[in-house]
């Protein structure tokens, strides 16, 4: 069958040339996904150590939720039946879809769900606004009943055992850790599942912006076996799970954010400083699809003023770097930083400083210890 195993698929009677002209529109291979099995098997792509490993029986129960704009049914639908297929149902409470304000014609999904999962296990939220993912998470996690919540995004399959055991168990022994699966690869053209091979953690740069980074020394010496967590400075952002009254009590997301980013940078930053960790989990696999272009209407001005805002609120003085990187955001307004920075005084949120000595080390500070600093113009 096509596409089983995470294999490389393609449709033998369309030709190449109309296949990109579709991508041009969709970002993705929509015919190719509408012919892929909603339950196709994927590999097992953990170390072998992840499978012998033992968990305890009386774990949390989850609420994964899955916010969507404008994505492919048939997509958004194997995102929501591999979390299904994949998670023992006494542990997941339920699987909440948030429409947020979807323009185009998404009316199979509704049917669906009420002829596959007639219990209601598979919610359809829809916003009455468009939200932009970081407000329609808020929403979706406000509507959840789980004890921990669980973000993915809509164009996702889950691997075997990735939630349950090793996240929610985790979760369990420190409620105040925020676990993140491996994120694995899903090809936009083939659906071909890749292994991402892992030995990297999240960082950011001065602008704000989410950045890879290779597994720091003092991780792997901390590491007691291959299937250990991973402390990480950062998350990506899509995919992550969190006890739910842990997300509310940390102020959940900031609803001055608009449309898409920053928010995963500023949620790191609240964790690691407001009294939670951040963590990578071995053996825990989510394939996510990377695409180039957004599906949906946006506007890169929301990211700026975004990014300003994670630096306002956050940076302390540090933030005099992150307008040496933006100096365009200098006088832009960002809205009202008020709540947020009553929340970090309320928690007694720790300070940039202590986050960068404790938690982040490798991002070099540009005006300390250094011969001279600015830039360079022709
Ligand atoms: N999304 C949304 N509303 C928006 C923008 C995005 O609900 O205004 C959803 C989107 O459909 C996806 C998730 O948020 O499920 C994350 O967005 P995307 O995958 O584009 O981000 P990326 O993975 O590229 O960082
Ligand atoms: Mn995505």
């Amino acid at each position: 069958m096509l596409g089983e195993w995470g294999d490389f698929a393609y449709l033998k009677n369309v030709p190449w040339k109309a296949i990109d002209e579709i991508i041009k529109v969709e970002k993705f291979n929509k015919p190719l996904s509408d012919v892929i099995s909603l339950d196709r098997r994927l590999p097992d792509y953990r170390i072998k150590e992840c499978s012998s490993l033992t968990y305890p029986e009386d774990l949390p129960q989850a609420s994964v939720i899955i916010v969507f704009c404008n994505e492919a049914p048939s997509v958004i639908l194997r995102t929501a039946h591999s979390v299904v297929n994949r998670s023992p149902p006494r542990y997941l409470a339920e699987v909440i879809l948030v429409d947020d304000f979807s323009d185009r014609d998404l009316h199979v999904i509704k049917p669906h769900l009420q002829q596959i999962y007639p219990d209601g296990i598979v919610k359809l939220l829809r916003a009455d606004k468009r939200l932009g993912l970081i407000r329609a998470r808020n929403f979706g996690a406000k509507n959840a009943v789980g004890d921990v919540v669980v973000f993915l995004d809509a164009h996702c399959e889950v691997t075997i055992q990735w939630l349950v055991e090793p996240l929610l168990s985790r979760i369990q022994e420190s409620r105040t850790t925020v676990v993140c699966p491996l994120i694995d690869m899903l090809c936009s053209h083939t659906f071909h599942y890749s292994m991402n091979g892992g030995g990297a953690i999240g960082g950011f740069k001065w602008d704000m912006a989410f950045d890879w980074m290779s597994v720091p020394k003092r991780e792997w010496q901390r590491m007691t076996s291959p299937t250990d967590y991973l402390r990480s400075p950062a998350m990506a952002g899509g995919l992550f799970a969190m006890d739910r009254k842990f997300f509310f009590e940390l102020g959940g997301y900031d609803e001055g954010m608009n449309i898409w980013g920053g928010e995963n940078v500023e949620i790191s930053l609240r964790i690691w400083r407001c009294g939670g960790t951040l963590e990578f989990i071995p053996c825990s696999r989510v394939g996510h699809m990377y695409r180039h272009q957004f599906p949906y209407k946006t506007d890169r001005a929301y990211l700026s003023l975004n990014l300003k805002r994670v630096a306002e609120v956050w940076l302390d003085d540090y933030k005099r770097i992150f307008y040496l990187n933006r100096p365009d955001l200098k006088e832009k307004d960002a809205g009202d930083l008020t709540s947020r920075l009553k929340l970090k005084e309320d928690l007694k949120c720790k300070s940039f400083k202590w986050f960068l000595d404790n938690v982040f080390p490798e991002l070099f500070v540009f005006d300390e210890n250094v011969l001279a600093y600015g830039s360079v113009s022709k």
